[in-house]
């Protein structure tokens, strides 16, 4: 069966009845705006994250069920990087009208499982008939009290830089999948990227960051975002940049170029003034959370690239940039 036959509304009602009662929505899908109630005391964050077939995705190469997690995964890993808990979503979909059902409730199951999976809840959005390609997009909204939440612009010199996981797996990924491999670690990370919302929640409210990003445009591209907005340089110790085995694999005779400018590995770049490290480590640790310490903040503006010989590093990309 074609979306065509089921019309807009009954696409609408087939994802509504997909969803949760939650307390906190007073008002959810069905009406001309939703209706929620905040946690009292805590600042609201929201944040939008767009996924165009063609520009993000492709759908020869992509399930749909990872597509819907994926597309809730990247919102809920910007509410991360602020420390802030996850609460609601709006879901707005365009849709060729020939596309297959099948193609339909695996991309909404994938949405509804990555929002059980974080506790937030559907509380409406807007769906249209595209006559180009699939368009989604998704609104989301989360929670932490206004002393907890974390920005970009915290960074002091002297706080270490550290990161979640490992990185260039989801550029690497992306290539692997240009060559017609469809399945593997890489691809994985590509395909089906893992928010790291406890992380992000539990870094805040232990207050230990003074400064964090998630990694969507690549770590260089991150970390100079955290830079400028913090008005200050950091020095990057190369050999100290976490890459998976399965990268190193992959990734030809210079590791260091794709793990500084491969995006979507939305793992955490965070800042930590020194003396906390020790909390930090056993907080992730609890979390059983693998983070390195990459580098350290510096005076100035300056983003400085160390080579494990200790020499300076050129790098090829800056990252991602849509009109770059
Ligand atoms: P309007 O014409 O006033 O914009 P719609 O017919 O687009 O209203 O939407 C009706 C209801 O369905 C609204 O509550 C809206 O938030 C919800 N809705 C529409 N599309 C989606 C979607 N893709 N996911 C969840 N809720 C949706
Ligand atoms: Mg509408």
């Amino acid at each position: 069966m074609r979306l065509g036959e089921l019309g807009e509304f009954g696409l609408i009602d087939r994802i509504a009845r997909r969803v949760a009662p939650s307390p906190a929505v007073v008002l959810g899908i069905g009406d001309d705006a939703a209706g929620i109630l905040p946690t009292p005391g805590t600042l609201t964050l929201v944040t939008s994250d767009m996924l165009l077939e063609g520009v993000h995705f492709d759908l020869s190469f992509c399930d749909p069920r990872s597509l819907g997690r994926k597309s809730l995964a990247v919102n809920l890993s910007d509410l991360a990087a602020m420390g802030a808990r996850p609460r609601q979503f709006l879901l707005s979909i365009a849709l060729p009208a020939t596309i297959s059902l099948e193609f339909v409730d695996g991309f909404v199951a994938g949405v509804m499982e990555q929002a059980e999976r974080f506790g937030a809840t559907l509380v409406g959005g807007d769906t249209c008939a595209s006559r180009g390609g699939v368009a989604i997009s998704i609104t989301a909204l989360g929670e932490q009290l206004p002393g907890r939440v974390v920005t970009r612009g915290g960074a002091a010199p002297g706080d270490l830089v550290c990161l979640t996981g490992t990185v260039g797996d989801a550029a690497a990924g992306l290539n692997e999948l240009r060559k017609g491999v469809r399945e593997g670690f890489l691809v994985s990370r590509q395909l089906d990227p893992q928010p790291r919302v406890e992380a992000g929640v539990a870094l805040a409210e232990a207050g230990l960051v003074s400064a964090m990003i998630d990694v969507s445009d690549g770590v260089l591209a991150d970390l100079t975002h955290i830079c400028e907005l913090s008005g200050v340089g950091a020095r990057l110790e190369l050999a100290q940049l976490p890459l998976s085995e399965e990268y190193r694999a992959a990734c030809g005779a210079d590791p260091f170029d794709l793990a500084l400018s491969g995006g979507e590995d939305y793992e955490l770049l965070f800042c930590v003034p020194k003396g906390r490290l020790a909390e930090t480590e056993a907080l992730l640790e609890s979390l059983e959370l693998r983070f390195s310490v990459i580098g350290e903040i510096s005076q100035g503006s300056a983003l400085e690239l160390v080579t494990p010989q200790g020499g300076a590093y050129a790098p090829g990309k800056r990252g991602f940039d849509h009109f770059g």
